[in-house]
């Protein structure tokens, strides 16, 4: 047996073997997984803009304009308008100075890491941070503190003791998420400031979970916490809410040109793709002009998060899109996952080395371009396979326990109505309710989306004729009706789950 067939074989012997799942289809509200109709609720999609149509007419245009790669580096072959067009928009989305894209978020923080620290430096860094910046921890060679996850206490006395006078001002580098990705959490950004400047640090701050999910108009934590032009160094995606691939570094001009001088993966790997880059420009003016998806994403969230609750699952109301269902052990997070696939939900489990050992949990996100229902059904049923599998819902959820501090418990949803403003009808889910109340309730709810109109679903080549769902169904008809044309223009519907249809209709189309 070969030292990677030994290897494979513990892997599977711990639960910590991985395999790719196929799924046919955008990222959208429902894929094929296998063959069948799933709801997707693990998709960093977050406001559905990687299969609206402007965003693909977008990076389709771009594709005939300027080519599918961009060549080299940008410092070998030059920067094309398209990538200096979405770094001005950015730089103006994140009210800063300047702008720098790289191929992912994944490069952005190795380059800018190593680039801001070295040997002899120190970096401070979250213990939830995610894997691009522990990587880039690694390859700087500074010496890395890990601090206690958002524990403000741990992050001073630890800058205290590595030195700390203002006039040290480089040597120290404190490095966190904004959003936690396998959390939900938001950081302390004000508290992490106050200390940076307090003990001369710089900040590099990943916004990876929070463009588009976050802040006025989607504009991120930083933003929320009314701190932009404190952080020295702003990381985004552009894979998530913007709904393409890609990343961009947000901060002053000379931040900008230091960066370009020194960050190996901008300047050793190829620039990102024209139509990546143009798909993202597209999403970032649909998400200027129509900040509304953001308020959808939230109000979706907390739908997700209440029926959870509702389902008995230790999950607070108020929150983030991303909700952690933490069960602990690896493959009972993986039997999880499968027996929720089975009924129709595909939630990924997420197990070490992504999530600590003994963490291992079920990583739900909600979508903009989910329903509300689709997120009650999806709560009901991993309610469900937790019962059968003889699993208590009250013991899954985030954070693990032992993280927290007994004054910081999940509280329990209160019960005032919930989203009114979206679907008044829908108070009576309201966690007060009696369980013979809120089954009623469902019943109403499921016979009212049965006789909901079918809503125009975002253009989907790849379900096959036989896909069974109304959503496949009415991928179908668009299909269909885009074949005969060269643009979708779907008639705005009044009761469409979603707004992309009217959206198209009414902006003119990116250049
Ligand atoms: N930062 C965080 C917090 C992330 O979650 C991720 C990806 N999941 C990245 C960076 C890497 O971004 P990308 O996928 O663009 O490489």
């Amino acid at each position: 047996m070969s030292d990677i067939e030994e290897r494979l074989e513990e892997l599977e012997r711990l639960g910590l073997s991985r395999r790719l799942r196929l799924i046919s289809g955008p990222q959208g509200p429902t894929v094929l997984l296998d063959g069948r109709p799933v709801l997707l609720l693990c998709s960093n999609n977050y406001l559905g803009l990687a299969d609206h149509p402007r965003v693909r007419q977008a990076a389709a245009e771009a594709a005939m304009r300027w080519g599918v790669g961009a060549g080299a580096s940008r410092l070998v072959s030059g920067t094309m308008t398209i990538h200096r067009r979405l770094e001005e928009r950015l730089a103006a989305f994140e009210r800063s100075e300047a702008c720098l894209l790289f191929g992912s978020g994944y490069l952005a923080n190795v380059g800018v890491i190593d680039a801001l620290a070295g040997a002899g430096d120190t970096i401070f860094s979250d213990e939830l941070n995610h894997a691009s910046i522990i990587d880039g921890c690694r390859l700087s060679r500074a010496e890395v503190v890990v601090y206690r996850h958002a524990d403000m206490e741990h992050l001073d006395w630890s800058l205290r003791r590595h030195g700390g006078r203002r006039d040290d001002r480089g040597g120290k580098l404190i490095v966190t998420d904004s959003v936690f990705s396998m959390d939900g959490e938001v950081a302390p950004l004000e508290d992490i400031v106050e200390l940076a400047h307090m003990h001369g640090a710089r900040t590099v701050v990943d916004e990876a979970h929070a463009t588009g999910a976050l802040g006025p108009d989607g504009r991120g934590a930083i933003a929320e916490a009314g701190l932009e032009g404190e952080v020295d160094v702003l990381v985004g995606t552009l894979g998530k809410a913007l709904g393409s691939y890609g990343a961009y570094v947000c901060a002053d001009a000379e931040m900008v040109r230091y960066l370009i001088n020194t960050a190996r993966p901008l300047i050793f790997s190829t620039a990102p793709p024209p139509p990546a880059v143009a798909g993202a420009l597209a999403a970032l003016e649909i998400l200027c002009e129509r900040p509304h998806r953001v308020e959808r994403l939230r109000s979706n969230a907390r739908v997700l998060r209440r029926s959870l609750a509702g389902e008995g699952f230790r999950v607070q109301e108020d929150g983030m899109h991303i909700v952690p269902l933490i069960v602990g052990d690896e493959r009972v997070a993986m039997n999880l996952c499968q027996g929720a696939i089975e009924r129709g939900v595909f939630a990924q489990a997420i197990r070490p080395p992504t999530v600590a050992g003994g963490t291992s949990r079920l990583r739900l996100t909600a979508m903009a371009s989910h329903t509300p229902e689709e997120l009650r059904m999806a709560a009901r049923v991993l309610g469900d396979v937790a019962h059968a599998m003889g699993l208590d819902p009250a013991e899954i959820g985030p954070p693990p326990i032992e993280r927290r501090a007994a004054d910081e418990e999940p509280s329990l949803p209160d019960a005032e109505p919930f989203f009114p403003e979206v679907e008044p009808s829908t108070a009576e889910l309201a966690l007060e309710l009696t369980t013979a109340e809120v089954s009623a309730g469902r019943e109403r709810l499921a016979s009212a989306a049965r006789s909901r109109p079918r809503s125009p679903m975002p253009f989907d080549a790849e379900l096959p004729d036989d896909a069974s769902s109304d959503r496949a169904a009415a991928s179908r008809d668009r299909a269909t009706a885009l074949s005969e044309q060269s643009m979708p223009a779907e008639p705005a519907t009044a009761n469409a789950p979603f707004d992309f249809e009217r959206e198209t209709a009414a902006v003119p189309r990116a250049a």
